[in-house]
């Protein structure tokens, strides 16, 4: 059998791990944190990212790829050469920094919110105006879950919003007026072909995902425009693996890229349960070069996030257990306030449906 090492050992490895071994394909994880939620279901190398030996035995699988894009640059380096890392260090460096990210997107033809980088405290005069006048200060490296990042209205809060992320790095994105938010994954293999996830429709609260919806809310014509812009960064980028576009859909219908993740995405997880090929198979079968093909529910799905409260209230189990349709994925983490402990899908036999079940559904996550 083949095995595929991971870079980070959290929920996504998880999910791929189990999705690998169906297909044939065992994993095995370099991941310091003992309680890691894919130590249960892969070979737990729990070390540093940087431990010599770990990375040894990520070169002697058959590929390597990665659950989350702050490995440390030298534990690629240490791999490139030796074993395909897909995605591999070129994707990498542009995804893991927003200001890179962004200019990186935009010489792929990609276009993004206007934005300014602020770099020291001096960029920050007329970087507002330069946005439109108001707008979110986001630090360039380390942030997710709307962690890092304020939303700015006035220069006097704009320079508050500085210090109180730490004077660090960052950009300031002019507020986007979007309609919606969409997200779309692109796999692409050594050969140059790609393949794509559906188009789905994602709610934030609290700048953290709510929910994910499939089929996504849009004009016709969307999904072609996502899948040309995700072609055009893997394209430009030399992606080898996966990797998900976030977007702004404007009320014209054209959409703005967000950020990339340089692997699947949590607005993905509706594919595990809607009949069709899960991004994480995808995935699997896009580093082993298994063969790629579009992927995509075969029935509307879709998404609830479960998030620790500050209450610490739990979900009404019971109830989502005998609302039809609904499959729950627990991550085996600790429940703190903020972090995303698990997800329930739920799959519909129409939109009608869904949407009625949805709301059944959310009612019932806190
Ligand atoms: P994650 O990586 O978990 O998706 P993140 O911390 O990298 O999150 P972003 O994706 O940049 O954060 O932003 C989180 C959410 O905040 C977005 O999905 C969107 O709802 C809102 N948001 C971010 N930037 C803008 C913007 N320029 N205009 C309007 N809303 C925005
Ligand atoms: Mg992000
Ligand atoms: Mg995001």
């Amino acid at each position: 059998g083949r095995t595929l090492g991971i870079l980070g050992g959290g929920q996504l490895a998880q999910m791929l791990a189990l999705a690998a071994l169906p297909l044939g394909v065992r994993c095995v994880v370099l991941e310091p944190d003992p309680q890691a939620p894919a130590r249960l279901c892969a070979e737990h190398l729990q070390a540093p990212y940087t431990d010599p030996a770990g990375l040894e035995r990520l070169a002697a699988c058959d590929a390597v790829t990665l659950e989350f894009e702050n490995v440390p640059v030298e534990a690629l380096a240490a791999l490139e050469g030796r074993v395909p890392v897909r995605p591999g260090g070129a994707v990498l460096a542009r995804s893991r920094h927003r200001a890179r990210e962004k200019e990186a997107l935009r010489a792929a033809g990609v276009p993004t919110a206007p934005f300014v980088e602020v770099r020291g405290e001096d960029d920050l005069a007329g970087a507002l105006e330069a946005v439109g006048g108001r707008g979110l200060l986001k630090t360039s490296e380390l942030g997710y879950d709307g962690k890092g990042q304020r939303r700015v209205g006035s220069g006097a809060e704009l320079r508050a919003a500085w210090a109180e992320l730490g004077s660090v790095p960052g950009v300031l994105e002019g507020l986007v007026p979007f309609e919606r938010e969409v997200s779309l994954a692109v796999a692409r293999n050594a050969a140059g072909e790609v393949a794509f996830g559906p188009l789905v429709e994602n709610v934030h609260r609290d700048g953290i995902l709510r929910t994910s919806v499939w089929p996504a809310a849009v004009p016709a014509g969307t999904e072609a425009q996502a899948r040309a812009l995700a072609g055009a960064v893997a394209g430009a980028w030399g992606l080898e693996g996966l990797l998900t576009l976030e977007f702004f859909a404007l009320p014209g219908g054209e959409l703005l890229a967000n950020e990339v993740a340089p692997r699947v995405h949590n607005s993905g997880h509706l594919t595990q349960d809607g009949g069709g090929v899960s991004q994480f198979g995808a995935q699997v079968r896009a580093v082993l070069g298994l063969g790629l093909t579009d992927w995509a529910p075969l029935h509307p799905t879709a998404m609830v996030n479960v998030v620790g409260t500050p209450g610490g209230r739990e979900p009404d189990w019971a109830a989502v257990d005998a609302l039809p349709g609904t499959r729950v994925h627990l991550y085996h983490k600790a429940t703190r306030p903020g972090r995303k402990v698990g997800h329930v899908n739920l799959v519909a036999p129409d939109g009608d449906t869904l949407r009625d079940r949805l709301a059944q559904l959310e009612a019932l996550i806190p």
